[in-house]
């Protein structure tokens, strides 16, 4: 039996890395999927890989009347909404004295005001008793140097699980959490960083993780399945952390 059967999921930032790997096993387990993104090119891809007539829409969460019109047209093509999993995210680093303002706007824009409003906006078209997973990271819980506006826009969106998980049970939708430890993804390579230089980023996580190696997307992915499912109905408001012990021991 399916674990997915049925049912529609949407996966922000399903193009690549995380959001990838969870899209295609969602499909893989019944859900019809909606992918959404910022780069044309790599959606279409993504959509040929997934299959099972996914979509993938060009969608900006840092641009609420984008945001506005992306779940209408989800509810539209598919019916309905029961699984959101909200994982667009970036990933900018740098020591404290360095951090522009451009650079900080941009993490909070996506890692935080992108998850509010995407949350906010998707609600009009959210099945009775789906279930919401944000991608907040072991940064909530341990200190990581030259991260601080990554961590606490991560720490922000752990608090919106809570929080949101008491606002919406009269509607009987849940909302949870999967905080990553260092995945092995594209992230590390955004803004413009060389292989060496997001090869030696990775070494410097992978050094201080306990399971001595990084974390891959299809982990996640079985995450974000669990918490898709009714196999998790009874956590609400919770966090499941996957991170090779980084945070713990
Ligand atoms: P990734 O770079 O492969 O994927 C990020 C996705 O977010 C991409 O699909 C990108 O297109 C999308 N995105 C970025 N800005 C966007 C915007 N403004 N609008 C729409 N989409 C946008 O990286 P990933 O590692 O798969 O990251 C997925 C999530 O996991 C992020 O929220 C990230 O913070 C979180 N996370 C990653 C790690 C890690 O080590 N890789 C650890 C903890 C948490």
């Amino acid at each position: 039996m399916k674990k997915l059967e049925n049912k529609v999921a949407v996966v922000t930032g399903g193009n690549s890395g995380i959001g990838l790997a969870t899209a295609k096993l969602f499909a893989e387990q019944g859900a019809k999927v909606a992918i959404t993104g910022r780069n044309k090119k790599t959606i279409d891809e993504a959509v040929f890989e997934i299959g099972n007539a996914s979509i993938g829409l060009v969608s900006d969460v840092s641009d609420i009347n984008n945001i506005d019109t992306t779940y209408g047209t989800v509810k539209d093509t598919f019916g309905k909404i029961d699984v959101l999993v909200v994982n667009a995210g970036v990933f900018i680093a740098a020591p404290l004295a360095d951090y522009t303002e451009e650079m900080f706007d941009q993490t909070s824009d996506i890692n935080f005001k992108g998850v509010f409003f995407t949350i906010q906006k998707s609600l009009p078209h959210l099945n009775d008793g789906a279930s919401i997973i944000i991608t907040a990271s072991t940064v909530v819980h341990k200190g990581f140097a030259t991260t601080a506006a990554y961590s606490a826009s991560k720490a922000a969106v752990r608090s919106l699980a809570r929080t949101l998980s008491a606002e919406l049970l009269d509607r009987n939708i849940r909302v949870n959490v999967l905080s990553p430890g260092p995945i092995d993804t594209p992230i590390f390579s955004r803004g413009g960083a060389s292989e060496e230089e997001a090869n030696g980023t990775k070494a410097y996580y992978a050094s201080g993780i306990p399971a001595k190696r990084l974390g891959t997307s299809e982990e996640m992915a079985a995450g974000f399945l669990y918490l898709a499912s009714d196999d998790s109905k009874f956590m609400i408001g919770g966090e499941l952390l996957l991170d090779g012990g980084a945070a713990t021991l």
